[in-house]
């Protein structure tokens, strides 16, 4: 369909970028094109549940992508930031990554009782990012609705790292 093929003409692979032996996929000749963002989130928004209340966009393309989305939804945004950003006493949880860890934070007010959140990220590639959001959405009293990516990269186990009880939605998966 329109949206596959703008994704498959729109996104662009590094060989050994940001490290050698990573292949990152660098969305944004897709942004920057005026048609394809707008296609993509509006096909995006069409396939996410409809009665989300706020998106929790993972800094920073998760920003880019989730307040379109939360837009178009009719939703709130939340960003969930990199450590030290946010003022106030955010709620913060640290993961590992390949090399070192790293934080992220949420508002402490951000999220009410009973809303229901979806988390959105551009690209599932180990999982440890969208875990780590996951679990740190949980210790809000929140109805967590899934997790949402642009992009899956399927053979790097994401997906299993993440808890079995919450749904997962991608608009797209390549190898
Ligand atoms: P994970 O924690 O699943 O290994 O990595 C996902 C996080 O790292 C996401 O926040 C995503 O933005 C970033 N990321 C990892 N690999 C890539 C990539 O190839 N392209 C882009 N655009 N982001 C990546």
């Amino acid at each position: 369909e329109q949206v596959r093929e703008l994704m498959a003409s729109h996104i662009d692979t590094y060989q050994d970028f940001p490290e050698p032996g990573v292949l990152f996929r660098d969305i944004t000749p897709l942004l920057r094109d005026p048609e394809s963002f707008h296609a993509v989130i509006g096909h995006w928004s069409a396939i996410l549940p409809e009665q989300v209340d706020l998106v929790v966009g993972v800094e920073a393309r998760g920003f880019v992508l989730g307040a379109p989305l939360a837009y178009e939804m009719g939703a709130g945004f939340v960003p969930a930031r990199k450590a030290g950003k946010l003022p106030g006493a955010p709620r913060s949880i640290s993961y590992d990554l390949e090399y070192g860890s790293a934080q992220i934070e949420i508002a402490v007010d951000a999220l009410p009782r009973g809303a229901r959140v979806m988390v959105v990220d551009d690209l599932l590639a180990t999982g440890g990012t969208a875990a780590a959001t996951i679990e740190l959405v949980r210790r809000f009293d929140v109805e967590l609705l899934g997790v949402s990516f642009l992009l899956e990269l399927e053979g790097l186990g994401g997906r299993d790292r993440l808890p079995a009880d919450v749904p997962v939605v991608t608009v797209e998966s390549v190898q």
